[in-house]
């Protein structure tokens, strides 16, 4: 806008949740989408600004113990600074802006400099570690209240503004932030106020996400455990009845995957639906991507394909990728799914189906066999005589396809929609847990993940980083490239799905 008059900044407060990127709220999301600046704590979860634009200007404001306050006043200074710029800023907070986290400061130094501002409510830690940690903050049976303390207050002087008497006294929960460090003296202050020293507590740490670590105890005992275990902050401690009630009510770090480590080596703009199956499992998949999608060479051969669309009989589509670069370049050529006619359309399988149907078109034909040899099985039933079929495929697609459909009789043309290529590197996160011998298991979702991970590491060390890890493959085709490359395959499902290939991996390590 030229008007600067009229262009005022805004800053949106938002909470993100106490780490799973999911509980972030739809309002928090819509801000992050228009966002130009955004400042965020260490305790926001990363992920959540994939939200924001590319362009924009990402700033970490972590603060990590100790030194806040000339922190908080240059970050205060910061926000006021861009919206007065004109920005759309916004400061990411860990669980909820106003919850133990500095938002109402944050707001007066915003209104004081007459920066326009609007708060986004998050999941705060105490509730959203509760629940991941099965621990009902209260209940009918057990306490009607739940107080939030911070552990901190106090923690140089001694006049401290809890009222500690009340706290002690009934059955409330109360539920302790930033108190790891103060953990014995804040247990103490309980029991001296009249607590029971039996009374049971939980400690939370990194509650909601894969890493969660619980430890429970009581009153008296907890500080000792958390001294042998070395256990660290950042964690809430929930002190009350309720959390007997974990035994039963245990849902999240109880699952099969949890804790587990599991490379994704699809390309980095496909992985992200198989790393979401794969948390729901409460594994944390570590994306690895081994392939790169990008045009083909030469684009005249699906082009002139394209031009003439309608006079295919059949449309084969074997992939997620073709399916997506097929519609992709029709579009570009100012053409849509009219441009079919009455071509018919084949679909591999029924995520690649469902792909087409987001097209608006609903496949013909889909083979009970999920793979190139159960769509050959389909068409060798029907009369292919003369029949034209368009099979737009990767570059280095096997040829089995287009050879056994001309066997049939068919006029096939197979034009290069995409090509796969080898990535620049491996990303520093999954080398570093290849090299820290912490990967549970490796997946490979086709035969090119495989072997491009062997051309950019050396087969030999291939192998070498790989010992100990289980390996998870699609398919039989990709289970035999595995194995060429001298890599023994444990788990393959039934059926070439990627919740198939889930679910496999589930049933592996629920064996173990
Ligand atoms: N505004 C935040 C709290 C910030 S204070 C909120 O509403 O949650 C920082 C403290 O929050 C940490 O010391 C810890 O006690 C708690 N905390 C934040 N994220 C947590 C998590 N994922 N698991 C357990 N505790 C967490």
């Amino acid at each position: 806008m030229t008007d600067s008059g009229r262009h005022s900044g805004i800053v949106y407060l938002v909470g993100a949740g106490p780490g799973d990127p999911g509980l972030i709220t739809l309002r928090g999301v819509e801000c992050l989408r228009r966002a130009q600046v955004v400042v965020y704590d260490y305790l926001a979860n990363e992920q959540l600004l994939n939200h924001a634009p590319a362009a924009a200007e990402l700033i970490y404001a972590g603060k990590i113990g100790g030194r806040h306050n000339q922190d908080q006043e240059e970050i205060n200074a910061l926000l006021v600074e861009k919206g007065l710029a004109g920005r759309i800023v916004v400061r990411l907070k860990g669980g909820d802006p106003f919850v133990f986290g500095r938002g109402g400061e944050e707001c007066e130094a915003l209104r004081a400099a007459g920066v326009p501002f609007e708060i986004v409510p998050g999941v705060t830690a105490a509730v959203g570690a509760a629940a991941y940690a099965g621990i009902p903050l209260t209940h009918r049976d057990y306490t009607a209240s739940v107080t939030l303390v911070t552990g901190q207050e106090g923690k140089d002087k001694d006049d401290s503004s809890i009222d500690w008497q009340r706290l002690s006294l009934g059955n409330g929960t109360v539920v302790f932030y930033m108190g790891i460090n103060t953990l014995r003296r804040n247990m103490d202050r309980l029991i001296e106020h009249g607590r029971s020293p039996q009374t049971p507590v939980a400690l939370v740490r990194w509650g909601t996400t894969s890493g969660q670590q619980v430890l429970t105890g009581t009153l008296a005992d907890i500080a000792d455990r958390a001294e042998t275990s070395a256990f660290k902050p950042p964690a809430v401690t929930i002190v009350g009845q309720v959390v007997n009630l974990r035994n039963k009510l245990r849902w999240f770090d109880s699952r099969t995957l949890f804790g587990r480590k599991i490379l994704v080596t699809r390309a980095a703009d496909q992985a992200g639906e198989f790393a979401a199956l794969l948390a729901e499992r409460g594994a944390t998949a570590i994306e690895c991507p081994t392939i790169r999608l990008v045009e083909p060479l030469d684009w005249a051969p699906l082009d002139s394909a394209l031009a003439e669309l309608s006079g295919y009989d059949w449309l084969v589509l074997t992939s997620g990728n073709a399916v997506r670069c097929f519609f992709q370049r029709l579009e570009r050529l100012g053409l849509d799914a009219r441009a079919l006619g009455s071509c018919r359309v084949c679909a591999v399988g029924p995520r690649t189906a469902e792909a087409i149907r987001g097209h608006g078109i609903r496949p013909d034909l889909m083979p009970a066999d999920y793979k190139a040899e159960g769509v050959l099985a389909e068409f060798a039933k029907m009369k292919l005589n003369n029949k034209k079929v368009l099979f737009p495929r990767a570059d280095l697609a096997r040829e089995l396809v287009p050879r056994e459909l001309e066997r049939m009789g068919a006029r096939v043309d197979s034009p290069v929609a995409y090509r796969n290529i080898l990535p620049d590197k491996l990303p520093a996160e999954a080398l570093f847990a290849l090299e820290k011998r912490s990967v549970d298991c490796i997946t490979f979702t086709s035969s090119s993940t495989v072997q491009n991970l062997a051309n950019m590491l050396g087969g030999d060390q291939m192998l070498d980083m790989l010992k100990g890890v289980a390996v998870a493959s699609i398919g039989p085709i990709t289970s035999k490239t595995c194995r060429a490359l001298g890599l023994k395959v444990d788990i393959e499902p039934p059926h070439y799905t990627l919740a198939a290939l889930t679910d496999a991996i589930d049933a592996f390590f629920s064996h173990q």
